[in-house]
């Protein structure tokens, strides 16, 4: 497609591909969090204490709150519910992303996170993993993700509470320091099909490391102590499981994991999708959810016939990385409407479609 053309939005619309039920396995099917139904007023209702606030420093102070602190003031006097509900943090996420809320609240993540920090992610754009468009939210670091990071990446991953105490060489009272995740029960699916009846206590792999560094002073110190671990009972699943956590890197890679040679050591992940939901990205024009390139589908079933063109298979695939990983990604690459536009200008598979639309 040539780069000058205007693209118009029909065209746009067509390439979008709607079906994402690859993309269903996480988070999913939470109610979203309602609003007050109070429509009272009171002149004579009163904040107490925080009267005295100057409403600049007042409206900084309650941004410093988590949703659940909010909630708590909203509920304790009209005035508070009246303050709470100017917030552009309580707006902007009650109005966009209020499955989100209800799942902080269900996992027990809600206090963690201040209302600007959601509000921020909710502004931002990129994964922290690959800086590519992050369509979800990690819950317990309240960071965006793509979901080939959170499939690639170990550090996204989550794990127990028994597995983090090992791994990382920390008691349970140290434990507390971080975000303990109760995990809503289901099925969940990112590459990897869990299913539970139950509720699991979990952890972010990346949390757990930053608090073993922490504890223990360094990560050498850190590598030292994991020397002496005792297998005992261990399998050497389990074994494997923790060496790979052990490598999690702490600074983003900042690029396509998939394009990358596959890490010899991957293993299932035993919890994926637990600790995400979608997140729309808000901008001035409204709030985008992303989306999927039609095209890009053309591209993987001409891969998968033998009949995709060799320069496009090499840009693709990198040298000395297998095709199937980087073509499997670009299926669960949702795009901002910017980035979309930009894509289906080089995408090999929209051309294609384009071509086929104009012929018929
Ligand atoms: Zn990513
Ligand atoms: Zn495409």
């Amino acid at each position: 497609m040539s780069s000058q053309r205007t693209i118009s939005e029909e065209l746009v619309s067509k390439l979008t591909c709607t079906n994402e039920l690859g993309l269903d396995g996480m988070i999913r099917k939470v109610p979203p969090a309602q609003p007050s139904a109070i429509r009272r007023w009171s002149t004579s209702s009163s904040l107490g204490l925080l009267e005295v606030l100057p409403a600049e420093l007042l409206l900084l102070t309650l941004n410093f709150l988590d949703f659940q602190s909010l909630s708590r003031l909203s509920r304790a006097c009209l005035k508070g519910k009246a303050v709470v509900e100017t917030l552009p943090a309580y707006k902007e996420m009650m109005k966009h992303a209020p499955e989100v809320l209800t799942a902080l609240g269900r996992t027990g993540l809600l206090s963690y996170h201040s209302s600007s920090l959601l509000r921020q992610t909710l502004r931002s754009e990129k994964c922290v993993s690959c800086f590519d468009f992050g369509a979800f939210l990690f819950l317990p670091t309240c960071e965006r993700v793509c979901f080939e990071c959170l499939h690639q990446n170990q550090a996204l991953r989550m794990t127990t509470l028994a597995s983090a105490k090992r791994c990382f060489h920390l008691t349970h009272s140290q434990l507390k320091r971080i975000p303990i995740m109760h995990s809503i029960p289901g099925i969940y699916c990112v590459r990897f099909q869990v299913s539970y009846s139950r509720t699991c206590r979990l952890v972010s792999v990346k949390q757990a490391k930053q608090l073993g560094i922490e504890v223990h002073g360094s990560i050498e110190n850190l590598a030292k102590l994991a020397l002496t671990t005792r297998r005992g009972k261990m399998t050497s699943r389990e074994s494997w499981i923790l060496k790979y956590f052990r490598e999690a890197p702490l600074e983003p890679p900042g690029c396509d994991l998939s394009r990358l040679p596959e890490k010899s050591n991957i293993t299932e992940d035993n919890f994926a999708g637990m600790a995400s939901i979608r997140i729309p990205y808000l901008t001035e024009a409204g709030a985008d959810r992303g989306r999927l390139c039609r095209g890009c589908q053309v591209t993987y079933e001409h891969y998968r016939q033998g009949s995709l063109p060799a320069s496009v298979l090499s840009e693709l695939a990198p040298p000395g990385v297998g095709p199937h990983r980087p073509l499997l990604a670009i299926l669960a690459r949702l795009r901002s409407r910017d980035r979309f536009l930009d894509h289906i200008r080089h995408c090999y598979g929209a051309s294609r479609l384009v071509l086929d639309w104009t012929e018929d």
